[in-house]
């Protein structure tokens, strides 16, 4: 689950990017002209550690969820 929410979180907010030579959005740390991007758009306060923290608090909670419906 951690997995997962760590790839939609990067999907969300981590995605996009910005070729500042082509003036155009892309998923790509180095556009295809050879530009490195720059990351335009997203939540800014959302570091790498707060994606962590958020994983590892839904992963906690996914499986205090399977545990509760397992042992009920
Ligand atoms: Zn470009």
């Amino acid at each position: 689950t951690g997995a997962v929410v760590d790839t939609v979180v990067g999907a969300w907010w981590q995605a996009r990017r910005w070729c500042p030579s082509c003036e155009r959005e892309t998923e790509q740390h180095r556009h295809r002209c050879g530009t490195t991007t720059v990351h335009y758009r997203g939540v800014s306060w959302l570091g790498n550690d707060a994606v962590n923290l958020l994983c590892t608090v839904a992963g906690a909670a996914a499986m205090g969820a399977i545990l509760r419906i397992a042992i009920s």
